[in-house]
């Protein structure tokens, strides 16, 4: 087996060999099912309906604060806001762009770690791209993120928590144009997901579940971007989910996807695909191929040809990302008639094809230049 000396996986024991910085939250009801939570509220010496009440506020009212939960008894509320309500995330900044249809929030953690998250509003729906990890371990070279390294996983609750704060901000018709209702989910903000596994997958149950379990999206309308660690994906198209998983996969050979996206060494691209392709037959659900448009280096006709044959006749899509530069990176975007081309090659061979919008460019809200703890400082 290589060795992967710039990949950094966190361990998920709070209490273990983690520096303080890299402490876990305190528990929160986001991170419990209802049962869970019944539990938690029963052992306080109240009632199990408390427990229901409390989930009524927080995921069917998008109410996180208790004070706003009035009808509760105070004494009750205080006890059980204790033990189920901690504050998780303190708003730092949130900077508004492309005429109020994009908003990105800045949080503070109870450990003082910085994580971003993108609400964007569109005529027929509202999406938020949320953070799974405090930075990313995975150093992939033209990322924001990837280059300041990993803090710590997120909680479930944690990061479930900036998809409901979000959904408030939502509801509260901030976004110009735009449903009032958060309806998409995307787990493309800061972190690799599915290094993050069971809290990830916890979150995505969380955000799914009806209220007042939880959030009530649809499982179709949450996508799951992974740097494609190979066993996870083959996990998650057993966790009985319908979520899309995007694959990032931005080369189509291995010799510069090892550069482009480091874990290569470890999975290869036939690899990563299988997995993509056995993802896409448990769950019937297209497999999105992420892939950023980098001038001069993963743009050429031929890598477009080559992609091309490596997903013809699969169920996919090829969503290409403009590369947002990140400060002192050596890369640009694809010009547009590069880009064109590209399309038009992997049309021709039959493969679905769009190019993302580039929302929050300007508030470095955008694909991959999400990080924090560079911009406050
Ligand atoms: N770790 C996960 C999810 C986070 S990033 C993953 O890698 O999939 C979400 C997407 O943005 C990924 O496809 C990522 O490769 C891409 N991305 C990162 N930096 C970018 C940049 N500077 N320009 C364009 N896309 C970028």
């Amino acid at each position: 087996m290589t060795s992967l000396p710039l990949i950094q996986i966190a361990s998920d024991d709070p209490t273990g060999s983690t520096s303080r910085r890299a402490a876990m939250p305190p528990r929160h009801l986001a991170d419990l099912d209802l049962s869970g939570r019944q539990a938690v509220v029963t052992e306080l010496g109240e009632s199990a309906f408390r427990a229901r009440q409390i989930s009524t506020h927080y995921f069917g009212r998008l109410v996180r604060e208790p004070a706003r939960m009035t009808d509760l008894p105070a004494a009750a509320r205080d006890r059980i806001a204790a033990e189920l309500l901690p504050n998780l995330l303190t708003p730092v900044r949130e900077v508004a762009t492309d005429d109020g249809a994009t908003r990105k929030a800045l949080w503070r953690l109870h450990d003082g770690s910085l994580v971003e998250s993108v609400l964007m509003g569109y005529p027929d729906r509202v999406t938020v791209c949320i953070s799974s990890q405090a930075g990313c371990g995975m150093a992939c070279p033209f990322c924001a993120t990837g280059q300041a390294g990993l803090t710590r996983n997120l909680s479930t609750a944690e990061i479930v928590d900036q998809a409901v704060y979000l959904a408030g901000v939502a509801a509260s018709g901030l976004l110009a144009g735009s449903p009032s209702r958060l309806s998409h989910v995307v787990f493309m903000g800061m972190g690799e997901p599915l290094a993050n596994y069971a809290r990830v997958v916890a979150a995505v149950r969380r955000l799914t579940a009806p209220a007042p379990e939880g959030l009530g999206l649809s499982q179709r309308h949450v996508t799951v971007s992974t740097v494609g660690l190979v066993p996870a994906m083959r996990r998650l198209a057993d966790e009985g989910l319908s979520v899309t998983l995007a694959l990032s996969l931005h080369a189509p050979d291995d010799e510069l996807r090892d550069e482009l996206v480091p874990v290569n060494q470890r999975w290869k691209v036939a690899e990563v695909l299988d997995a993509a392709w056995h993802y896409a037959e448990r769950t019937g659900r297209r497999v999105s191929i992420e892939y950023a448009m980098i001038r001069d280096v993963n743009d050429q006709p031929w890598r477009a040809d080559l992609l091309g044959r490596l997903l013809t006749g699969r169920l996919t899509h090829v969503n290409l990302i403009p590369l947002n530069p990140t400060p002192g990176s050596r890369w640009d975007a694809s010009p547009k008639p590069v880009e064109r081309e590209f399309v038009r090659r992997l049309r021709a061979a039959g493969v679905s094809t769009t190019v993302r919008d580039t929302r929050g460019r300007e508030i470095d809200g955008a694909c991959g230049q999400l990080a924090a703890a560079a911009v406050t400082q």
